[in-house]
């Protein structure tokens, strides 16, 4: 495994085949990115897309977003650290007790691998989250959430750009931010609601730089990757 990076770019591999993701890899350099496997193609693929990248050299960010009663978090944290991951994550909503166990797991069997928490969805608005019966704002529940993540003892948190200089002020320069939504001025906004430059989003506090289209659906990735890290 590759445990000298120092790229802060984790590739999102979304919306892609397993053939797709390998030609993919096939064409970049793991010295410098990531890449991140989310949900669909876990559960299309299962731990054979993982055991490629690796076989690439690739640091893998397993995005499954783990949300249980607390032995069974840090169970699936455990399988999944068991494949090599370099990076998991958990809903900090799933409360203190879940993740102190599931970090706790870890250490018991002397696995490095990075466990963050994803606070507040980014799809999630104001009234979205009053429907959930949160009423003190968006701002108060990320905050508090990225606290009690802090509390539990992971390694950091999932959040927008906007929200870093925040956190790291609130959290410690040692605590991890991964950031998505990230695009270069000259990019597609696609879905996304509040877009970040790379360097701002470092400028800001972010650790890590999840970009997923801006370099997928370039018409050369390679490139697009080299100017994205030219730019920061
Ligand atoms: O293509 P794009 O760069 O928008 O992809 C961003 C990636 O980050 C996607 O995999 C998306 O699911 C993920 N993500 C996000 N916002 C969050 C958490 C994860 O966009 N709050």
């Amino acid at each position: 495994m590759n445990n000298v990076i120092n790229s802060p770019v984790i590739i999102a591999l979304d919306n892609m085949t397993m053939e797709a993701s390998i030609e993919l890899a096939d064409q970049l350099d793991p010295a410098l990115c990531r890449l991140k496997v989310g949900k669909e193609l876990f559960t299309r693929c299962g731990p054979d897309i993982v055991k490629a990248l690796h076989q690439r050299q690739f640091e893998v960010f397993l995005d499954l977003k783990f949300h249980d009663i607390p032995n069974t978090t840090a169970q699936a944290v455990l399988a999944a650290a068991e494949l090599g991951i370099w990076m998991i994550n958990v809903h900090a909503s799933a409360g203190l007790e879940a993740m102190a166990l599931a970090k706790q797991r870890l250490l018991d069997n002397d696995l490095d691998t990075l466990l963050i928490a994803v606070t507040v969805l980014t799809s999630m608005d104001e009234q979205a989250l009053t429907q959930t019966g949160i009423n003190d704002g968006l701002d108060a529940q990320v905050s508090r959430l990225a606290q009690l993540t802090k509390q539990a003892g992971l390694d950091g948190v999932v959040c927008s750009a906007q929200e870093a200089k925040t956190l790291k002020a609130l959290c410690g320069q040692d605590f991890k931010l991964v950031t998505p939504g990230i695009r270069l001025a000259e990019d597609n906004a696609d879905d996304q609601k509040r877009i970040c430059t790379p360097k701002q989003a470092l400028n800001d506090g972010a650790d890590y730089l999840v970009i997923g289209r801006s370099i997928t659906q370039a018409v050369d990735p390679t490139a697009k990757l080299q100017t994205i890290l030219n730019s920061i």
